[in-house]
């Protein structure tokens, strides 16, 4: 393949600005907001199922004192019932009379009882209405610094995005100054190898492989005319001539 010179020069423009462009979507994916939004994202998804759960159980909670509060009155009411009957004088009998007290006195007892059991449940929905509160503070402003972390992302990433339109024009422009044939092999090497397809030769050094060529090699490119495309023996990227290559030492055989 030959290219002219300076077309072989322009491949390391190109060069310069994949790598470029490699580095910008390197710091785009790895945005140290991404991760933070992730983890905040995470953050509130653990709030709502704690949420759902202390809700649920504050409505069990309230459903139960409800139902407690009620036993009460049922048996608050047979209870004035059964001391109105006992105060009106009508009942006689010793027997009956006796019933009725101990009814009463019983009675009297379960009432405690349910008061103490609504007491307790009212306790415990207190608590849990304490905690979904808490909850609903603690994923506001986890939803506030998730805004304001995805904010700071789109920014940064737009800012990004910005420099690799710019990049990209670039590209173009140089790309123009580059027979398609040789672009070709350009990206089909960098496709290969690791995204760097030229490299520059100084000093009787390869730039992508970083080995000092041999001096048959040195001869071999000393010998091939200015437009024919050297490739590195030992990476196979292709090989720019520059005027820091050290082709003009003499070089003892
Ligand atoms: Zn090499």
């Amino acid at each position: 393949m030959k290219a002219e010179p300076a077309a072989q020069a322009r491949l390391l423009d190109l060069q310069e600005l994949d790598a470029q462009l490699e580095r910008l979507d390197h710091r785009l994916r790895s945005l140290p907001e991404i991760a933070e939004a992730a983890q905040l994202k995470e953050r509130v998804d653990a709030i709502d199922a704690e949420l759902i759960t202390a809700q649920t159980k504050a409505s069990d909670v309230e459903r139960h004192q409800r139902k407690a509060e009620s036993d009460v009155d049922q048996v608050r009411s047979r209870a004035d019932r059964d001391t109105k009957r006992l105060e009106s004088g009508q009942i006689t009998n010793a027997k009956e009379l006796q019933n009725l007290q101990s009814e009463i006195a019983s009675l009297g007892r379960r009432q405690a009882e349910l008061e103490e059991t609504v007491l307790e449940v009212m306790e415990q929905a207190e608590e849990l209405n304490a905690r979904a509160a808490r909850l609903t503070e603690e994923r506001e402003t986890a939803v506030a610094k998730f805004t304001e972390v995805t904010a700071r992302r789109d920014t940064a990433a737009a800012e990004i995005q910005w420099d690799r339109t710019r990049l990209t024009q670039d590209r173009e422009r140089v790309s123009a100054d580059i027979p398609a044939d040789l672009l070709a092999l350009y990206d089909k090497l960098r496709a290969q190898y690791d995204g760097v397809a030229a490299a520059p030769l100084r000093y009787g050094r390869c730039n992508g492989c970083k080995l000092a060529l041999s001096t048959v090699e040195l001869n071999e490119i000393r010998a091939a005319a200015a437009d024919e495309i050297v490739r590195c023996e030992d990476c196979r990227r292709i090989l720019v001539r520059t005027e820091e290559s050290g082709l003009h030492a003499p070089v003892a055989e």
